[in-house]
């Protein structure tokens, strides 16, 4: 069986396709489904049953990405994608990376995926830096039969010296991106931020790859 053939949900010209994204995270799942419009209906891991921690244990994003977007498609038997997000740092030779959501528990800075801890461990390691430079990575792995499809979203931008605004998650407060005109990431609309940022940018290609490989 292709893969073409392996979700016929995609191949019905006019019908809306279905597609699992590898979380749980419903933050995640609305953005997405903002991206990708009315052309495809967006499911995640509690739809098809799966509930237990996938690991992620690559040294990279494509790795990580790719691990879990293998792993749901091989014991879910669906097709589905998977996203891994780093921030690069040049001061700090490209970390925190794959590391970005642990980056404060690991210099001995609050838990794991505590934002306040990560953006005051991030701060105090730049305050002697001579650039602030940094980028958002995003990288989507795609697997739909034997195919394996990568996407990847990029925005430069730098790392303020204290935090500001309040919306967004993350390090939102510190990151200003270079298209925003000083503004950070906390301090622009979820749809601004979107249309610039590193995971609205990789969700724009997969969504161009889905519909246009759906039409065929
Ligand atoms: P994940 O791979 O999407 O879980 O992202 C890993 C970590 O990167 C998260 O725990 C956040 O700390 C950070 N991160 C990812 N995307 C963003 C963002 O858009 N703004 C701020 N921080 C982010």
């Amino acid at each position: 069986m292709t893969g073409e053939e392996g979700n016929k949900e995609f191949h019905l010209k006019g019908v809306r396709g279905s597609i699992i994204m590898a979380t749980n995270n419903a933050h995640k799942l609305e953005e997405i489904r903002q991206i990708l419009g009315d052309a495809f209906t967006v499911k995640g891991l509690s739809d098809i049953g799966c509930t237990e921690d996938i690991p992620e244990t690559a040294g990279t994003l494509e790795g990580n990405a790719l691990q879990k977007a293998r792993y749901v498609h091989e014991r879910y038997g669906v097709d589905c994608f998977a996203d891994d997000t780093g921030l690069e740092v040049d001061a700090l030779g490209g970390a925190p990376g794959v590391y970005t959501a642990r980056f404060g528990a690991m210099n001995g800075y609050g838990e794991s995926h505590d934002s306040s801890a990560n953006i005051r461990c991030l701060l105090d390691k730049l305050k002697e830096a001579e650039t602030r430079r940094a980028r958002f990575r995003t990288v989507i792995a795609l697997i739909r039969g034997d195919e394996e499809k990568r996407f990847e979203g990029i925005v430069e931008g730098e790392i303020l010296t204290q935090p500001v605004g309040e919306g967004g998650f993350g390090y939102d407060p510190v990151f200003a991106p270079l298209e925003a005109d000083g503004l950070a990431f906390a301090q622009m609309s979820a749809e601004a931020k979107n249309v610039i940022s590193h995971r609205g940018r990789a969700t724009k290609k997969l969504a161009e790859f889905l519909t246009t490989k759906s039409n065929n």
